[in-house]
């Protein structure tokens, strides 16, 4: 089994107005969060916040790169990325809702998010083995037996010139190019997922 890192960087954004009285600058707050996102064979994950900042901003306008400066300041990674994704979003609402005017309050909330997947060995492509097996001891002869289908191209079995491969689990039935095409991409059988394994050696 293998495990896959992955780096997300999420960004959202809430945008309201401020009362003209109180205040008379934008503000802006921003709020770091580094999380892990596990995902189990079952994909039911946890999510555990490592750490989080709270950046208290009041910048004279949304441009990216004064977003991405006063992030830089905070010792924030990708500053100039997550600057400008920033302030695309606080632009876009403010050209979408005629009801925002400045000074505004934008509400950000910046995610690093390390996505750790395990790969189980059905979701990767069938070994040579597997391969090797299949054709030298699962290769089946449908001659005298009921019609029955390839449930990847619905066709017909009984009548196809193709090699059939029944398989060594489940014993459901396809032809040979289709299956191993599908066995190209995930070790399992393409109708009820059961794992492929490959011949063990005596
Ligand atoms: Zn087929
Ligand atoms: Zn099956």
């Amino acid at each position: 089994m293998e495990i896959v890192e992955s780096d997300i960087i999420e960004v959202k954004t809430k945008v309201m107005n401020l009362a003209l009285n109180m205040e008379s600058m934008n503000i802006l707050a921003i709020y770091v969060h580094n999380l892990i996102q596990d995902f189990t064979e079952d994909e039911s994950g946890a999510v555990t916040p490592i750490r989080s900042r709270y950046i208290h901003l009041e910048p004279h306008g949304f441009t990216p790169s004064h977003i991405s400066e006063l992030l830089r300041g905070q010792q924030v990674n990708e500053s100039q990325h997550i600057g400008e994704r920033i302030a695309n979003k606080i632009n876009r609402s403010l050209t979408k809702d005629r009801t925002l005017r400045e000074p505004i309050f934008v509400n950000v909330h910046v995610e690093f998010v390390k996505e750790r997947r395990l790969v189980l060995p059905s979701e990767v492509p069938a070994s040579f083995e597997v391969f090797q097996r299949l054709v030298e001891e699962h290769r089946v002869d449908l001659k005298g037996d009921k019609e029955t289908q390839c449930s990847i191209c619905i066709e017909d079995l009984s009548k196809s010139q193709q090699s059939i491969i029944k398989m060594p689990n489940c014993l459901h039935i396809f032809h040979q190019n289709c299956l191993f095409e599908w066995l190209s991409q995930k070790n399992s059988c393409p109708l009820c997922r059961s794992f492929v394994q490959p011949r063990i050696k005596k």
